[in-house]
């Protein structure tokens, strides 16, 4: 995706400091008390314009969302969803999710999403896919026992290669849907891409899976 430079990002994202939260290393194992209370803390990984997490924060004001965006220019978009949502259960980082062990405690999100991750499709760059190994160590180490991730994508490749890498690293495999909209699942909250995918003709896929064992640092 060619995106804009947006010479006002840096300055929006200072006066809006509240919602995108500046030096996420230093909430590391605090995450409730900054939003003053003790939900469960959901995260989203690449959360693009912000159409999923924030309405996920409607439908489930009882739990906390934070999303992480590495891209200032993507990331605005979500701040300014935020804020018109009016809702006090979102907080984003703009940060690279590979230090995410950085920024969050051992078992402090219970679930994680991956929503049409960039599918990196050159295998010199498999270490870049939000689904390769090193990335499931952190959201191990970060999640708690019975955490869950739930990815989806349009990408075919990409969801054979994760089916694998989840397996391999020896995760189990909660669903495994080929054609999300033939579901209708009332709970799927539609994000940005999945809108301009499926526009397309083209099917979603969706995958639950779970770390499934004695963790590691057990
Ligand atoms: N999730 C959104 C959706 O479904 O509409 C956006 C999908 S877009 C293809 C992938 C997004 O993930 C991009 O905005 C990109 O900047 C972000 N991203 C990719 N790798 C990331 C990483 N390591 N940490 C944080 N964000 C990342």
């Amino acid at each position: 995706m060619r995106v804009r430079h947006k010479p006002w990002a840096d300055e929006f994202l200072e006066e809006n400091s509240q919602i995108v939260i500046p030096s996420a290393t230093q909430h590391k194992g605090n995450w409730r008390q900054l939003f003053g209370n003790d939900q469960p803390i959901f995260l989203e990984i690449g959360t693009g314009k912000g159409q999923f997490i924030t309405g996920m924060a409607k439908q489930y004001p009882n739990i906390n969302f934070i999303g992480i965006e590495l891209n200032k220019n993507i990331i605005v978009d979500a701040v300014q969803k935020v804020v018109d949502s009016e809702q006090r259960n979102v907080r984003l980082i703009n940060e690279n999710a590979k230090d995410l062990r950085e920024m969050f405690g051992d078992d402090e999100v219970n679930s994680i999403f991956l929503n049409f991750s960039d599918p990196w499709p050159k295998s010199r760059h498999e270490k870049r896919r939000l689904t390769f190994s090193s990335f499931l160590e952190q959201y191990e180490q970060v999640m708690t026992e019975q955490g869950e991730i739930v990815f989806k994508t349009d990408n075919k490749s990409l969801f054979e290669y994760s089916l694998v890498s989840f397996s391999q690293y020896g995760m189990e495999l909660d669903e495994v849907v080929l054609d999300l909209h033939v579901l209708n699942d009332p709970t799927n909250v539609v994000t940005e891409y999945e809108e301009k995918f499926s526009l397309k003709g083209q099917p979603i896929y969706r995958c639950k899976t779970h770390f499934g064992r004695i963790k590691k640092s057990d």
